[in-house]
């Protein structure tokens, strides 16, 4: 599930095949993006923002700046390549765009949000976003104070509104909100410790930098990654061994022990 430390990994990836390299050629498969040849051109690096992907390039001799802009959503992924081998992540039709420099080839597969803008108008994209959990403007005061701004709002959908703060998805939005102690369906002005659920979400994410296996349990091993996200048949909670429930929450489904997170919808029927 690409959350913000996936999408923090992905941008390392991406910093390490191209970041100082000149683009020997570019294949963009979208549309939007038909005509567009980035070939010359220098990487400058690769950052991430939230969920969003920023890939920075230069052209020598102008020094014009363009930032390629991506974003991964549920499915979205970049794999890095030696020149000659074989592009096995995903199926070829998924691709959307490739970048090749003399050493390193990056495949871009089933990428969403395709744009190639000025970097200087890069806030045009992610200006909206509040504080970055993996960002160096994170800022959890601020976080606080943007959700704080929604108080009738579920605790659940206010997390994963990447406005008030971005790098959360799914995953550990059901796992904060576990660990925490909080029902999905508690009203913002209703949670106890704003500070406290986002500064563990930020410590969650910061745990999970560096691989791919995400865990917010300390377990790495199958099956065992997680209190309630994606536990499915109603397997007994971790802690309490009541079974996990599993509803649709706004857009989303959430995962949740009505034990450990008591103030389900039956139990505050006028919220719902
Ligand atoms: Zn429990």
């Amino acid at each position: 599930m690409p959350e913000g430390d996936t999408v923090w990994n992905t941008a390392r990836v991406l910093e390490r095949a191209l970041a100082g390299a000149v683009l020997t050629a570019s294949d963009f498969r979208v549309p939007q993006l038909a005509t567009a040849d980035l070939s010359g051109w220098t990487v400058r690096e690769s950052a991430s923002r939230g969920k969003h992907l920023l890939l920075r390039v230069s052209e020598p001799e102008t020094d014009r700046r363009l930032t390629l802009h991506s974003h991964l959503r549920m499915d979205g992924a970049w794999r890095a390549y030696a020149p000659g081998d074989r592009w096995a992540a995903r199926p070829a039709h998924l691709i959307r765009v490739v970048l090749r420099t003399a050493t390193n080839v990056a495949v871009g597969y089933h990428l969403h949000e395709l744009a190639l803008v000025p970097t200087a108008e890069e806030e045009s994209l992610v200006g909206h976003l509040g504080p970055d959990l993996l960002g160096p403007d994170w800022d959890p005061d601020e976080a606080v104070r943007r959700l704080a701004a929604q108080p009738d709002t579920t605790i659940a959908e206010a997390l994963l509104d990447q406005r008030n703060l971005a790098g959360i998805g799914n995953l550990y939005k059901c796992e904060v909100l576990f660990l925490r102690g909080i029902s999905p369906w508690t009203p913002v002005r209703e949670v106890p410790d704003l500070r406290a659920l986002v500064v563990l979400a930020q410590r969650l994410l910061t745990a999970n930098r560096g691989r791919w296996t995400q865990s917010t349990t300390g377990s790495l091993r199958r099956g065992e990654t997680s209190y309630v996200y994606g536990r499915l048949r109603a397997e007994p909670c971790r802690r309490c061994g009541t079974r996990i429930s599993r509803a649709d929450l706004g857009e989303r489904v959430t995962y949740w022990c009505p034990t450990c997170q008591p103030g389900t919808p039956q139990l505050h029927p006028a919220r719902r």
